[in-house]
């Protein structure tokens, strides 16, 4: 079984969804598909976040533009037998969740900071958790997860680190048998073991995790799907006669990780080189390239 994952780009317009959907269709089944948000959701669930904090309620406004964004694409890929329950679940989420998250940080002058942290975690969850919905709803043999109910952080100094073991123990459980079929997870969301707050693996954790999964379930590979045809020699837009690498070690990669290469988050590479399992960085919008292999 293959874990795959598709990044903002990747989720982020019918395009590059209908690519999505051709790309998943030709593996075999059972196959796990991981997602980001839509491209540039994150950013603006966060900017509105900031508005939402200084009581400008037009942050309403870009939610509405976001609504908009995601019915479109639900009539642009969702099969017709799930596209209005699709619908329905976008408009709750936004309804019964985020405006209501929104006017409470608008309209609470006192919030204490930990609740307002609270809050913004809540809220920039639901990236992750609308593309989701949309993606499962592309295959008649979509399957939905959740991926709040298996991946666990701890408090970790001012930040959050992965809790290993909670995980282990909760991905076990929830892909115990898993039937044929897409099985679609939301990147980078997670909840805190002792609390149960809404929590995240820190931004560009979607590839985290895929990697994760892929490793705890000894996938027999991890695809990184993104816009770019893999690792390049060197920045393309200051070289441009940079060329894709096309098989690096993990050590490798974990260095060009750590230096800056925006291809994949760090902590990524870990679980999966633990495991052997051999990571491509492929490109959704020219799937015949070759991409990169990252192995030993
Ligand atoms: N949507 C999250 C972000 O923009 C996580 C991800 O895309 O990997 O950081
Ligand atoms: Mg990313």
């Amino acid at each position: 079984m293959k874990v795959m994952k598709f990044g903002g780009t990747s989720v982020g317009s019918v395009e590059s969804l209908l690519n999505l959907k051709d790309i998943v269709n030709d593996e075999q089944r059972p196959v796990i598909v991981v997602v980001s948000a839509m491209g540039g959701f994150t950013n603006q669930l966060l900017a509105m976040c900031e508005q939402a904090q200084q009581r400008d309620i037009s942050c309403l406004d870009t939610l509405e533009l976001a609504r908009k964004r995601h019915h479109d694409a639900i009539d642009g890929v969702v099969i017709e037998p799930m596209r209005e329950q699709v619908h329905a679940t976008i408009d709750r989420f936004i309804d019964e969740s985020l405006k209501p998250y929104y006017l409470a940080l608008a309209t609470n002058p006192h919030m204490p900071v930990d609740e307002i942290e609270r809050v913004c975690d809540a809220i920039v969850a639901h990236g992750e958790i609308l593309s989701s919905a949309i993606v499962t709803g592309m295959f008649d043999d979509g399957v939905p997860h959740l991926s709040l109910n298996y991946m666990r952080t701890v408090p970790d100094g001012a930040g959050r680190v992965l809790d290993g073991e909670e995980t282990e123990r909760l991905v076990r459980r929830d892909f115990a048998d898993l039937t044929d079929g897409v099985h679609v997870v939301q990147g980078f969301i997670s909840r805190d073991k002792e609390t149960g707050d809404v929590t995240n693996l820190g931004r560009g954790g979607s590839d985290y995790t895929a990697a994760i999964l892929a490793s705890l379930l000894d996938a027999e590979s991890l695809e990184i799907w993104t816009d770019v045809d893999g690792f390049m020699t060197a920045d393309p837009r200051t070289h441009p006669d940079a060329t894709v690498i096309p098989q690096m070690t993990y050590a490798q990669a974990q260095e060009m990780c750590d230096a800056g290469a925006k291809v994949i988050y760090p902590p990524t590479i870990a679980p999966v080189a633990m495991k052997h399992i051999p990571v491509w960085v492929k490109n959704t919008f020219n799937p015949a390239a070759p991409g990169t292999v990252i192995v030993d």
